[in-house]
C-alpha cells in the first residue's frame, strides 16, 4: 500500500475538494489526502505533496516529503517560501496551459493592434474617428521569455501574421522569430517592440526589471501587456511613463496585490486594461491527468519530471 500523498492548499475547504476529486480520479491506485484533514502520523507518512499556493508551514508539517508537485505553472512565491532547503519542487507544465496562454495573448494583442482602447474611448465622447489600420506584419510583438507559455505564444502570433521576437535568459531557437539574450538583447527588444508581452517568471533578476529606465528604452507609442507576475514592473514608472503618453496602453493581468486593491490608480487610468488574473487558467482536468502521469513515473522509475532551479528561481 503507497503511503499516502498530501495534498496542501491555501484555497477553502469546498475549492480543495474539487481539486482532490479530479486528483484521486486520475490517480485511483493513490490515497489522496487533504493536509488540513490529516492526523499526525499521517502528516509523518506523506511521501509526496501536491500545493497550489500553500502555506509553508503547512509543508513544513510534512517532514518525510521526497517532493513536491505544483499544481500552478508560477513558483516564485514556492520557492521563496521554502527557502533552499526545500525538497525537489516540481512544477505544472501543461500544453492547454500553454494553448488558452497563448489564446489570451492574441486576444489582448488584438484587442491593442485594432485600437479597442482608443475607439471605447472615442465612443464615449460620441466620437467618430477612424484611426490607419497597420497590417499584422508591420507590427513587432516583442516575448519576454521563450519559455513553454512564450513559445506557445510566439507561435500563435506569427500564424496570426505578427513580426515576432523574443528575449530569454539562454539564447534560443525558435522557428520564424527572431530571439535574443543578454544585455543587447533587451536593449533591442525594448527598443523596437510594438507590443511587448511579459511572459517571464517572477525572480531575482526579473522583480522591478522594467523600470523608468527600461521603460524609456521602449518605442515611443508601444504598449505593454503583462501576463506573467505584477512585480516585474515598476508600477509608478509604468503609470508615468503612461501619463507622459510615451506608452500608449498597458494590458495588466497580474499584480504585486490580488485582488487589485480598489485604491490602486490602475482601475481608473484611462490608458490601463485591468484583468482579475485570467490570462491562463489552470484546466483542472488536463492538470490533473499530467500530475497523475508524472507521479506514476516516479512511483514505476524513481525518476522526477524536470525540478525548478531553486537558486535561478524558476
Ligand atoms: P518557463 O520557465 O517555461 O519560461 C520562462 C522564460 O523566461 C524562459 O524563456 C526563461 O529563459 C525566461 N527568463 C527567466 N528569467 C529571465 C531573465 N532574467 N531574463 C530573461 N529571460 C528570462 O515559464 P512559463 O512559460 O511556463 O511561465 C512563465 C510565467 O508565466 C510563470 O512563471 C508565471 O509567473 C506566469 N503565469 C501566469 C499565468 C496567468 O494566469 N497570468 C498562468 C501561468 C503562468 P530560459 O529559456 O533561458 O530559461
Amino acid at each position: 500500500m503507497p503511503k499516502p500523498l498530501a495534498l496542501v492548499t491555501r484555497s477553502d475547504a469546498a475549492t480543495e475538494a474539487v481539486w482532490k476529486e479530479a486528483l484521486s480520479d486520475a490517480l485511483p491506485e493513490e490515497t489522496i489526502l487533504s493536509f488540513r484533514d490529516m492526523s499526525a502520523e499521517q502528516r509523518a507518512e506523506a511521501e509526496l505533496a501536491i500545493v497550489a499556493n500553500p502555506d509553508p508551514a503547512d509543508v513544513a508539517e510534512l517532514p518525510n516529503i521526497q517532493w513536491i508537485h505544483s499544481l500552478w505553472a508560477g513558483v516564485e512565491r514556492l520557492v521563496a517560501e521554502l527557502g533552499p532547503g526545500a525538497a525537489p519542487i516540481v512544477r505544472l507544465v501543461d500544453p492547454e496551459l500553454a494553448r488558452v496562454m497563448a489564446e489570451a495573448v492574441l486576444a489582448w494583442t488584438y484587442y491593442l493592434h485594432r485600437d479597442m482602447p482608443a475607439y471605447r474611448t472615442n465612443q464615449q465622447k460620441a466620437e467618430w474617428a477612424p484611426l490607419d489600420y497597420r497590417h499584422p506584419r508591420d507590427v513587432t510583438i516583442g516575448l519576454l521569455g521563450l519559455g513553454e507559455l512564450g513559445k506557445a505564444s510566439a507561435e500563435r502570433l506569427k500564424g496570426a501574421g505578427f513580426n515576432v521576437i523574443g528575449w530569454s535568459r539562454s539564447s534560443k531557437t525558435v522557428d520564424g522569430v527572431e530571439t535574443m539574450s543578454g544585455d543587447d538583447g533587451f536593449d533591442r527588444i525594448l527598443g523596437t517592440s510594438d507590443i511587448l508581452v511579459c511572459l517571464m517568471p517572477l525572480t531575482a533578476e526579473t522583480r522591478g526589471l522594467l523600470d523608468a529606465r527600461r521603460l524609456k528604452q521602449m518605442k515611443p507609442g508601444a504598449a505593454i501587456i503583462n501576463f506573467a507576475r505584477g512585480p516585474i514592473i515598476v508600477n509608478a514608472d509604468l503609470i508615468a511613463a503612461l501619463d507622459a503618453k510615451h506608452l500608449s496602453h498597458a494590458v495588466l493581468d497580474v499584480f504585486a496585490q490580488e485582488p487589485l486593491p480598489a485604491a490602486s490608480p490602475f482601475w481608473a487610468h484611462p490608458s490601463v486594461t485591468v484583468l482579475p488574473h485570467i490570462s491562463g487558467p489552470t484546466d483542472r482536468f488536463t492538470a490533473a491527468g499530467i500530475v497523475a502521469a508524472n507521479i506514476r513515473q516516479w512511483r514505476q522509475t524513481g525518476q522526477l519530471p524536470k525540478t525548478v532551479d531553486l537558486k535561478a528561481g524558476y
